[in-house]
């Protein structure tokens, strides 16, 4: 099967599909020895729906509701069936999944069953089945949670021993993949999904490989099946033969000594041929991912997509102090060098719940992508962005920190934002609490902002070009949507001029440019990026190697001169590789 190459790298391992209603449900291993407390779990958990049930069905007087008797009968029953219970029981004590995941996977086993069956009726039962399970899970979420127990999500390490897995569902929402950085998963499959889509990026940031857009992927893989993911070609292969798997297995160990190779450039200083100095910073989501930065070899935070920090709340927001306490973790953590904190970009695909952006689209927003999201929604939630803008002067008496507004095009909109700035700044100082001065900077994501450069250029401290964005708007292309994704396109000469402008009116007046987007990290794009003079870079701590190896091979002056013949090119990708050598 074919999807989209979203993030390097082979990963084998045994399938485990997931509705994606249900990622967020806990999947970890437990100790063998605790097969049976782990069952007891389960039983509790279904006694106390069946109790509920019976409840139920008592309060509701049968003569008025028979309809609503006979189902909550058909939940009982379903609750009590023999092929549910026991097949639970079997992947508890065989594989040593957790109750929740045991749950899950049979649930999945038996949803395919209904799915094929010839007759209406018992083919809807289904729905039945899933809001029994759904009860079940939450259940046993109360009973952890009222444990004390919170989140139980262990670590890579606790699966030892165990097949390596591969997820495999219709859809992830951008805030269920940051479970995965604790996750038992070593790749995932998508049904949906562009390549620059939330959901992608983060699977970059965590560097696993995986593959979106594989459209029947969910439909066509068996809970079980052995899967190859490719995540540098796009593809799936099922229960691949044993030839095909030693293919990937060695290649798998190649990519592990290029990883190895790579590594001794850390504490390298980025550097070109000719001298310059280039900038290799890092792209975070939370404020653990600071580590993987620092130990990575960047040299700041070049875009902190803050907005993670307010998924999967239920509703409640992080409050000033937890904000400010987030930003100061990642300013302490980085000792000293630059961190670019962006306000939040909520709405598109990255909505605040757990809906994903296809779920939007069908659901209420038509089209997300152009609606009420990043600087927009933060300037029509003033409360809410003041207290971001004073969580982050705050966290700037910590260590450099500057400030980064997503999505801007409006004068109207850059006014708004310096009186905002200006009165957090004035509340906390007749508050007596301490900032420093902060750079304001503005992300080049839409070609209205990428066409006004010096004008816009007049507001602000620096730019970074979030060419995710950008590629997406200008060519009116969602990413996140694999119906057009191939239309995506990074090369498009259109989308280099918007990017090579906005290098040169911010380099022609002083000002400090990155690109922030995906394009800065992929190594195809860094000799073009560095002839249009750009020399600071933010990506994925993951890809600072091989960016940083590009950049030292590289020789500005040559690269310069062939930049016109690139962008007058049909092809500019062709001419890239032709007139600057890159690969
Ligand atoms: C971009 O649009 O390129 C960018 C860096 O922001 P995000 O991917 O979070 O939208
Ligand atoms: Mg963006």
């Amino acid at each position: 099967m074919f999807g989209l190459p979203v993030s390097r790298g082979v990963a084998i391992g045994r399938a485990v599909l997931v509705a994606s209603s249900r990622v967020d449900v806990a999947h970890y291993f437990i100790d063998p020895g605790q097969a049976e407390a782990e069952i007891g779990r389960l039983r509790r958990a279904r006694d106390e729906v069946a109790a509920e049930l019976v409840a139920l069905k008592e309060d509701v007087p049968e003569e008025a509701h028979a309809e609503l008797v006979a189902l909550l009968d058909v939940h009982l029953m379903m609750l009590h069936d023999e092929t549910l219970a026991e097949a639970t029981k079997q992947w508890i004590e065989e594989r040593h999944y957790n109750a929740e995941w045991a749950m899950s996977a049979q649930l999945e086993v038996l949803a395919r069953q209904f799915d094929e069956m010839e007759d209406d009726y018992l083919r809807e039962r289904k729905a039945d089945l899933e809001q029994v399970v759904e009860r079940v899970l939450k259940a046993m979420t109360r009973s952890a949670r009222g444990a004390g127990g919170g989140e139980v999500v262990p670590s890579a390490r606790d699966f030892a021993g165990e097949d390596p897995l591969v997820l495999v569902a219709n859809d992830i929402a951008p805030a269920d993949m940051l479970q995965f950085k604790r996750s038992v998963f070593t790749g995932f499959v998508t049904d949906v999904g562009g390549r620059t889509s939330h959901t992608a990026i983060v699977a970059r940031g965590l560097d696993i490989p995986a593959v979106v857009g594989a459209r029947e992927a969910s439909r066509l893989v068996r809970q079980d099946d052995w899967l190859v993911i490719d995540g540098d070609e796009g593809v799936l292969i099922v229960n691949p033969s044993p030839i095909v798997l030693e293919e990937y297995r060695f290649r798998q160990r190649q990519a592990e000594l290029e990883r190895a190779r790579l590594d001794r450039l850390r504490n390298k200083p980025s550097v070109t041929l000719d001298g310059q100095r280039v900038d290799l910073l890092a792209n975070i989501e939370l404020p653990v991912d600071a580590a993987a930065a620092i130990a990575a070899g960047a040299v700041g935070v070049g875009l902190f997509r803050s907005e993670f920090l307010f998924m999967n709340r239920g509703g409640r927001l992080p409050d000033e102090e937890e904000q400010f306490e987030a930003y100061r973790d990642v300013v302490t953590a980085l000792g000293g060098l630059p961190v670019t904190i962006r306000t939040v970009d909520i709405g598109a695909d990255k909505p605040l719940d757990r809906l994903t952006a296809h779920e939007q689209r069908h659901e209420h927003m038509l089209n997300p992508a152009l609606g009420l999201r990043a600087i927009r929604w933060s300037l029509s939630e003033p409360d809410m962005f003041a207290e971001q803008l004073r969580a982050i002067l705050r966290a700037s008496a910590y260590g450099k920190v500057r400030i980064l507004i997503p999505m801007v095009a409006h004068h109207a909109e850059i006014l708004q934002i310096r009186q905002a700035l200006d009165a957090a700044k004035a509340q906390l100082t007749r508050g007596g609490q301490p900032f420093t001065d902060v750079d304001l900077g503005a992300m080049i994501e839409i070609p209205a902002a990428a066409l006004m450069m010096p004008s816009l250029l007049r507001h602000f401290d620096f730019v970074s070009i979030g060419t995710n964005d950008l590629i997406q708007y200008t060519l009116a292309i969602d990413r996140a949507d694999e119906a057009v994704a191939h239309l995506y396109d990074p090369w498009h000469p259109a989308v280099l001029q918007l990017v090579s402008q906005t290098i040169a009116h911010a380099n022609a007046m002083g000002k400090g440019v990155s690109v922030c987007g995906e394009m800065a990290g992929d190594p195809a794009f860094t000799e073009l990026l560095l002839a249009m003079g750009l020399r600071s870079f933010s990506m994925h701590p993951a890809q600072v190697a091989s960016i940083k190896q590009r950049v030292l091979r590289a020789d500005t002056r040559s690269l310069q001169s062939a930049l016109l013949r690139v962008l007058a090119a049909d092809s500019p990708q062709e001419a890239c590789r032709t007139q600057m050598g890159a690969r």
